[in-house]
């Protein structure tokens, strides 16, 4: 199949490697001018690095990322709110990766399987099987256009809700002397309405041997203006006298500058195509990263659509992808729903609960293992009816009609 992939980002690279090894003619279009990843760090859950496994990319991505065996949160004092092990087994580690290292091993994955990736082609609108830019241009047909282009996709009809608390993220080198351990996520909350984070992330490309590690500072959407006017050094005392841990992290050649604000949104497609287009990732799904999913998601939807295409053509590819992600997709994006106040929002009384009654039950077993699976991304199978074994059904040169 010819094959058109809007967003060269998690997800549409991974499924342009996919497509490309399994013999479609794939050609990936992205807004940027250049192969330029933005943010900072993310976790690649078990589920998420299995996909990159299965594209080759696995084994570069963990090279440069840094395995993590736990996420941690407290209070300042000493109250534990959140603490998830993950599995003992390497295969069951969440992976600390920087945005910019995931970019650089799936974008050579992908053009390794030989898809093209064109930069500055910023899709302004879909025109029937043809993608129009917005300088007018437009390339196609396409037998399946694949919609991969985040959060502020055009090609999705998904409206989401704007979540009050984003965050303000920094990546800075890890520091020679801490007390916080290299293979946790650490947090230290305040109520739910402050958080403070350290997400150790491994080595950027550029720099293999230097270990870096991703800083945030939970954040409402409509406080920037406001924090921004605050000094860096006033910021950072307050920051301290609530972490003192986190004093390495914010040296002093660091300033406010260095920190982008993430805005989150929450909300997800009924049906994530329609005739010839499959919405994947963002552009069908979104939630705040409290779990930590959202590009473990965008890796699955990537390998499920892949799957879908090798047993069936046409609409019921696009229904077996859809069917086999709905139920991976639903109970992520509620637990995303339910989670998050709890640890972003101005509720006294979530804190409470969350202190006093989840916290000490998410200790117990078997709440521990349940919530091992939850971060690692298969509490719930990510694409049950897809077989993993299930060769290309057709020929080259069968019609994808
Ligand atoms: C601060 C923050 C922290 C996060 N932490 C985690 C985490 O720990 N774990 C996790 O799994 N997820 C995390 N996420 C979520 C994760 O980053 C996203 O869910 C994931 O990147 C989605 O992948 P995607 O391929 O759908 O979109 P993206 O990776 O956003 O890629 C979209 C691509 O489309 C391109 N594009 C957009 N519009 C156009 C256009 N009109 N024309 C052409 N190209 C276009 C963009 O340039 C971009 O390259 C986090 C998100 C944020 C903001």
């Amino acid at each position: 199949m010819k094959i058109g992939i809007a967003g060269a980002g998690i997800g549409g690279l991974a499924a342009a490697a996919l497509l490309a090894r399994d013999g479609h003619e794939v050609t990936v279009f992205d807004r940027f001018t250049a192969p330029r990843p933005v943010g900072s760090g993310l976790v690649v859950q078990p589920v998420g690095l299995a996909v990159l496994d299965e594209i080759e990319a696995g084994s570069a991505a963990r090279a440069l990322g840094q395995p993590l065996d736990a996420m941690f949160g407290d209070t300042a004092s000493g109250r534990v709110v959140l603490s998830v092990a993950y599995g003992q087994e390497d295969d069951r580690k969440g992976l600390g990766i920087h945005r910019a290292a995931l970019f650089h091993v799936i974008h050579a994955a992908a053009l390794g399987a030989g898809a093209q990736l064109l930069p500055a082609h910023p899709v302004a609108e879909r025109d029937g099987q043809h993608l129009r830019f917005e300088d007018g241009g437009r390339a196609g047909p396409f037998d399946l256009i694949v919609d991969a282009a985040g959060a502020g996709s055009v090609l999705s009809p998904l409206t989401a809700r704007p979540l009050i608390y984003g965050a303000v993220w920094a990546t800075v080198p890890w520091p020679e002397k801490t007390a916080l351990p290299r293979r946790h996520l650490s947090q230290r909350y305040r109520r739910a309405d402050r958080m403070l984070g350290v997400l150790p992330v491994g080595a950027l490309p550029a720099r293999p041997d230097r270990p870096m590690a991703a800083v945030f500072y939970s954040l409402k959407a409509d406080g920037i203006a406001a924090w921004r006017a605050e000094s860096f050094a006033a910021w950072r005392a307050g920051a301290i006298a609530l972490w003192p841990e986190i004093a390495p992290f914010l040296h002093d050649r660091l300033g406010k500058s260095d920190f982008t604000f993430a805005s989150y949104t929450h909300g997800s497609l009924k049906r994530p195509w329609s005739e010839g287009i499959a919405h994947i990732g963002d552009a069908a799904h979104r939630a705040s990263p409290q779990l930590g999913q959202g590009a473990n998601m965008a890796l699955l939807d990537a390998l499920a659509l892949a799957r879908a295409l090798r047993q069936a053509r046409g609409e019921e590819a696009l229904r077996l992808y859809a069917g086999a992600r709905r139920w991976h997709v639903a109970a992520y994006q509620a637990m995303s729903a339910a989670f998050t106040p709890q640890y972003q929002s101005d509720s006294t009384a979530l804190p409470v609960l969350r202190d006093h009654v989840l916290a000490p039950v998410s200790r117990a077993w078997p709440v521990q293992g349940i919530l091992t699976r939850l971060v690692c991304g298969d509490l719930v199978p990510p694409m049950p009816a897809l077989s993993p074994r299930e060769g290309r059904a057709f020929p080259p040169g069968t019609p994808p009609g």
